[in-house]
């Protein structure tokens, strides 16, 4: 089993092993492209590269799939979260258009990188449903029909669903698909490494020198690149995107059916947060997937009752032989409603960036392949440069941004948690965290399974907020722009570069006298 930047386990940690790397780095080398994270948008990158003939070294802080890759639900969609009558009415018509031929073309890749490299990842082609369950969603749903049916997907109306919950109107859309994405990342990293590409694990990038070359320190190593394409999810260091990329949390089941009704399609309720659903087999055994139960990072003191919120939905419309793997995992929802891909803002020319997928990363991460592969291979931006990170769009995204950032400055100003007594330096259980006041101090406090305290600055080392517990994942989890650490202070998940301060607590006990 692989690990992942959480405390719970996903379906694809419990079928899949640790991928091995075969080829060294060399730290005189100057790579054509340095790729920073290994999971699916850094491997697809790679591959689409190298197989241009680009030499490309990735770098990955731990192991590959360890981000959101390894805790994903691995729909891959040409229907999009953001709807694409929400894109007509943010950018254009033709823009709609370009967005469904990108997601298209991926879906495309994906299918042709299989064939091309073998990989056995139970990829299916599959249709989806999209059901509205309220009159509000059912007028939604027809503006929905309207515009992908004009950006050029092929659906229809339907009197069935194969999920057994009730619905008022359904479409169904043809051309989605699904896989499991550990083993897809795990076949595409072997093709990069057999086409020369080079892959080092378990190494941080921790400060990076724009020049010519681009010189990359890790937390081992240095290495020189031409160019640098941040694929971390969120790219590390304090950034504009930052600004216009708001973190979320969704929680997702495994589980076995004792009717053994399994949908062979793809389904989404309306609701926001919405619930989504699919089958995946894996060596013979089926499993029902389910999805839900979003929102903003920090924003539930007590996230096991999303899981329980969760798992009461499923039990209520499933017949539900065994719950196998619950897991939760973190996405970065872009304030205009699509990715950012391309040039960094702020950096030369030569340092790139994909991130802001939203529930969309394995459809846009082989689009952000693509884009580099014409890009730093053939000296093309392709799809009209839609989803360059640099694009200026301040009405589209200007709610979002607002109100994501009116958390981030309440964050920065506001007492988050009031003052505690010392007795909560003891009343903390086994496997719990808080942050408490002490003498004046706020301290991010943890207590492990062998009933130690560890004590750490709350202050998020991003863009200085307070991180908040995440008693599911055991982490703290900044609000503001997804940073997460260990109960021990180690960074788990960007833009956060450097762990958290551990505190001597025997040294605040003395000062206190
Ligand atoms: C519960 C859930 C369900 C989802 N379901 C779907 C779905 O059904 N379909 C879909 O298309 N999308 C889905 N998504 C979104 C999708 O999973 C993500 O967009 C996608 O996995 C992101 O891939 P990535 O490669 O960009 O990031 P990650 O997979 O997070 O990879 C980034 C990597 O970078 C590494 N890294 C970070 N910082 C550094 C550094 N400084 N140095 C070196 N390495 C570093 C990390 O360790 C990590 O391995 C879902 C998301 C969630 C949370």
């Amino acid at each position: 089993m692989f690990n992942r930047d959480t405390a719970s386990k996903s379906l694809w940690q419990g079928t899949a092993e640790t991928y091995k790397t075969v080829n060294t780095a060399d730290p005189q080398t100057v790579y054509d492209v340095v790729i920073v994270g290994g999971g699916i948008a850094g491997v697809s990158i790679g591959v689409a590269l190298q197989k241009k003939g680009k030499n490309c070294l990735i770098l990955e802080a731990e192991s590959l799939c360890y981000g959101t890759t390894g805790g994903t639900t691995a729909h891959i969609n040409t229907l999009l979260d953001t709807p694409y009558s929400t894109i007509e009415s943010k950018f254009s018509q033709k823009a709609a258009h370009t967005v469904a031929d990108a997601a298209k073309d991926a879906l495309a890749l994906i299918k042709n990188n299989i064939k091309e490299y073998q990989i056995d990842c139970a990829f299916s082609d599959a249709e989806a449903y999209l059901f509205a369950q309220d009159e509000k969603q059912e007028k939604e749903l027809d503006e929905i029909f309207q515009a992908s049916e004009s950006a050029g997907l092929t659906l229809r109306y339907t009197d069935s669903i194969d999920v057994p919950i009730g619905f008022r109107k359904a479409l169904i859309v043809e051309g989605q698909g699904k896989f499991h994405p550990v083993k897809y990342v795990h076949g595409l990293a072997s093709a990069f490494e057999s086409l020369g590409g080079v892959i080092v694990e378990h190494s941080r990038v921790v400060n990076v020198e724009d020049g010519e070359p681009v010189v990359v320190e890790t937390d081992r190593y240095k290495y020189k690149g031409s160019s640098l394409i941040y694929a971390t999810h969120i790219p590390p260091g304090i950034n504009l995107l930052h600004m216009r990329c708001g973190a979320n949390r969704s929680y997702a089941m495994a589980v076995t059916l004792s009717d053994d009704k399994y949908p062979t399609r793809l389904s989404y309720d309306m609701y926001d947060p919405y619930h989504y659903y699919r089958t995946q087999e894996w060596k013979g055994k089926k499993y029902l997937i389910v999805g839900g139960e979003d929102h903003k990072t920090g924003d539930h003191p007590n996230t096991d009752e999303n899981f329980l919120a969760l798992e009461s939905h499923v039990k209520t419309h499933f017949k539900i032989n065994s719950i196998d793997y619950k897991w939760s995992s973190q996405y970065f929802e872009p304030a205009d409603g699509l990715p950012y891909i391309g040039q960094l803002p702020g950096h030369s020319d030569h340092i790139f960036v994909a991130t802001g997928f939203g529930g969309n990363g394995m459809t846009f991460s082989t689009v952000a392949s693509i884009i580099f592969s014409k890009w730093l291979g053939d000296n093309l931006i392709p799809y009209d440069n839609l989803f360059n990170p640099n694009r200026i769009k301040p009405i589209a995204g200007f709610v979002s941004f607002l109100s994501n950032n009116a958390t981030v400055i309440q964050n920065f100003f506001g007492k988050l948690i009031p003052s505690e007594k010392l007795s909560v330096l003891s009343g903390i259980a086994q496997g719990e965290g808080e942050i408490v006041k002490f003498e004046g101090q706020k301290i991010a406090l943890y207590r492990n399974d062998l009933g130690k305290l560890f004590a750490l600055n709350p202050t998020c080392t991003h863009m200085k907020c307070d991180v908040k517990w995440n008693q599911t994942e055991r982490s703290w989890d900044c609000p503001c722009h997804g940073a997460r650490y260990s109960p021990e202070g180690k960074v788990l998940t960007g833009p956060a570069d450097h762990g958290l301060t551990v505190i001597d607590l025997e040294t605040i006990m003395e000062q206190s006298k």
